[in-house]
């Protein structure tokens, strides 16, 4: 039996590399779109070990899009943490291998599981409504881009624009056309 009242207080976790230098904010998904997300047991996963994670080539279009001067900030649900099967240092370093080649400044993780009715699991909308209580200046304008239902499910209920990663060219096209 899960205690409800509990888990409503469950904390979303803040990994913070620097503060937002920019007033406007992509919001980023990890697995699917910064890191590869592949099938284990014929069940969508994450990675679990440093030779796990494949960085997307995705990642230079978002590079380039950063430079538009947005914030880069990854928004992203991590229930292996509650199982017990990744650890928060792990999340650190896979965010310290996608930060060899973005400025993320941010990163903040749900680690809790859905049964948990957490409101920061997306498509809650918990962890980006805790990024703009941390840094009101910083999300003027915002984007978000992810490739799941439960990401344009979270933007969709902050009215934030979404981009959907689902082939290797829509990214790059959405993001030249959204400024
Ligand atoms: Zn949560």
């Amino acid at each position: 039996m899960i205690d409800k009242s509990k888990e409503a207080g469950a904390k979303a976790v803040k990994f913070q590399k620097r503060n937002p230098e920019y007033k406007n904010t992509l919001y980023l998904d990890k697995d699917g779109v910064l890191n590869t997300a592949f099938y284990r047991s014929s069940k969508l996963s994450s990675p679990r070990n440093l030779d796990e994670v494949n960085i997307k080539q995705d990642i230079e279009d978002i590079l380039i899009f950063s430079k538009k001067k947005f914030n880069l900030v990854v928004i992203s649900n991590q229930p292996d943490i509650s199982r017990k099967l990744i650890t928060k240092e792990f999340i650190n370093e896979n965010l310290e291998i996608i930060r060899a080649y973005l400025p993320i400044s941010i990163a903040i993780v749900c680690p809790h599981l859905k049964e948990s009715n957490c409101l920061c699991r997306k498509p809650n909308t918990g962890m980006i409504q805790k990024f703009r209580e941390l840094f009101p200046d910083n999300h003027e304008s915002e984007i978000f881009v992810g490739d799941q239902i439960s990401d344009q499910e979270c933007a969709d209920g902050l009215n934030i624009h979404f981009i959907k990663v689902d082939n290797p060219t829509s990214l790059k096209n959405n993001l030249e056309f959204t400024f």
